[in-house]
């Protein structure tokens, strides 16, 4: 089987030679095949991308300097490079991660043009300067300037569309960036690079360089980096945090979830199945806002279970890259075992298993597990309180909505949510009162134009929307005397 190889990394606006020798291997996840080699950047290679970025920063007549128009252009061609590499972008996710075929067509293939071309026009649509009248005599001008140098650390799960939640408002505003893909999707990063390149992105707008914690911790620490956005798991959140914290470093955090899916008493969910497998379990379960706690009421609790676990056992298990595939494999050996470890112990908490619970019989290669359905689970158990990252769900009773709401508000985490109900208004109201960033009724769709992120342990900060633009600028006061 040939292997898609990369020798060099995209730094300083074409290809870098690694200051090292240290490769990263890349495994199919359904096949355990090896298919790809790319360098790994050290320290070193760090330090190279992020002098290129602080240079093109400086340029007095760099990318920051232009007119959002002239960005625009570029950030134009940059999308049309990207829509050209979609379906082997969208190909080479699906077999490095095991996302189904057609989440990766929408996700990987389809948004980061379209997030490009989304803040390319707020940009340019929108004043960024403006005069207030003042109220001591004079005026001021308030101007909004690109923030300086990005650090951008992105996950494995949705790569792609992760990277431009952060180089589309990024870039539009003038900034300019060193990407650190996870060692576990780096070849979409190097195609990404390659658009990057017939784009004609100017020199050290653009840099990346894949590699682990450690150098992601080389990068966030860096002196000549002004702003960090980052999406990952709670634990490298903090420490990413603590490190800003010391160096008084603005930080944007994505973080872990584990969000409450809420059936009310008046729901048809067997009729909204599509829509409430996307919001619970989407990706093989590997997306940070998806409901993975399934809250249903006493009066229906039974009947919901079973909903739900028809649902599961209904779902095509395979090759992510048959698009008739629902559930694809787990990214690595290791998430598998993560995942395992938990079913285990949800089994030895005393909650009932409906559905799954093991590998799915008759598939012997890649890091499947079968999706799974845990009812009569404790909401204060393990199960129902850590984000475990895979296809399972725990199904919990309530009695009343405001034991609901106790419930969906009743852990550490922020991020997502839906409630289902035959009342959209009833829904809104509930939703209303879930502490989290984002909640959908009867659906969850990442909107582009509002605002997406958590609270509490799931992150500080918003991406998507003009929201999403702000982390990448800074306000300059220029006071206007009076008499000028
Ligand atoms: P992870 O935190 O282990 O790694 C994420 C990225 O950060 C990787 O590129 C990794 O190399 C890097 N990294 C890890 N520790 C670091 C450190 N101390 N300093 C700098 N960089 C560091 O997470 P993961 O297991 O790859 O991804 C899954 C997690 O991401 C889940 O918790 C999930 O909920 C979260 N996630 C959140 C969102 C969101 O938008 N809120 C989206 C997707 C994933």
């Amino acid at each position: 089987m040939t292997t898609i190889d990369y020798e060099q990394f995209y730094i300083d606006g074409g290809w870098t030679a690694p200051a090292t020798d240290a490769r990263i291997t890349v495994r199919s996840a359904t096949t355990e095949e090896v298919v790809g080699h790319v360098p790994e950047a050290g320290e070193k290679d760090i330090d190279l991308a992020v002098e290129a970025a602080r240079r093109a920063f400086d340029d007095p007549e760099g990318w920051p300097q232009w007119s959002p128009d002239r960005r625009s252009a570029v950030l134009e061609r940059f999308a049309a490079a990207l829509e050209k590499r979609g379906a082997e972008t969208a190909r080479r996710v699906t077999v490095q991660n095991g996302m189904p075929t057609a989440v990766a067509q929408q996700f990987e293939a389809g948004f980061p043009a379209l997030l490009l071309r989304y803040y390319a026009g707020l940009v340019a649509q929108t004043p960024q300067e403006e005069v207030r009248p003042g109220m001591l005599g004079g005026s001021s001008l308030v101007a909004r300037q690109p923030v300086g140098v990005v650090a951008a650390i992105v996950p494995w799960n949705v790569p792609q569309g992760i990277t431009f939640l952060k180089l589309a408002p990024a870039l539009a505003a003038g900034c300019t960036v060193v990407l650190k893909p996870a060692p576990e999707t780096v070849l979409d990063a190097f195609l990404m690079a390659e658009a990057a390149v017939e784009a004609g992105l100017p020199a050290g707008v653009l840099n990346v360089v894949p590699g682990g914690r450690e150098v992601g911790a080389h990068l966030v620490s860096h002196p000549k980096v002004d702003k960090v956005s980052f999406t990952g798991s709670t634990a490298a959140g903090r420490a990413i945090a603590e490190t800003c914290g010391r160096l008084l470093r603005p930080v944007t955090l994505e973080l872990g979830g584990k969000s409450a899916a809420v059936v009310l008493d008046d729901a048809d969910l067997a009729s909204n199945l599509e829509s409430f497998f996307a919001a619970t379990l989407l990706n093989n379960g590997q997306i940070c806002w998806l409901g993975t706690r399934v809250l249903a009421p006493r009066t229906r609790y039974q009947e919901v279970v079973d909903t739900i676990t028809g649902l599961v056992d209904s779902l095509a298990i395979g090759d992510p890259l048959d698009p008739a595939t629902q559930l694809g494999p787990l990214v690595s050996a290791r998430q598998r075992e993560r995942v395992e470890g938990y079913i285990a112990k949800g089994v030895g908490d005393g909650a009932r298993l409906t559905s799954g619970g093991k590998r799915p019989s008759g598939i012997d290669k890649g890091w499947f597990v079968e999706p799974t359905v845990f009812a009569d689970v404790n909401p204060a158990s393990v199960i129902a309180q850590e984000e475990i990252f895979g296809p399972v769900l725990a199904v919990i009773p309530y009695a009343d909505e405001d034991e609901a709401v106790a419930i969906a508000n009743g852990t550490e985490y922020g991020l997502g949510g839906s409630v289902w109900t035959a009342d959209p208004d009833r829904g809104t109201a509930f939703a209303r009162k879930v502490r989290t960033g984002t909640i959908g009724v009867n659906a969850y769709v990442n909107e582009p134009t509002a605002p997406f992120g958590g609270i509490k342990a799931s992150g500080l900060g918003r991406e998507l929307g003009p929201e999403g633009l702000a982390p990448f600028q800074v306000y300059k006061t220029v006071y206007l005397d009076a008499r000028a």
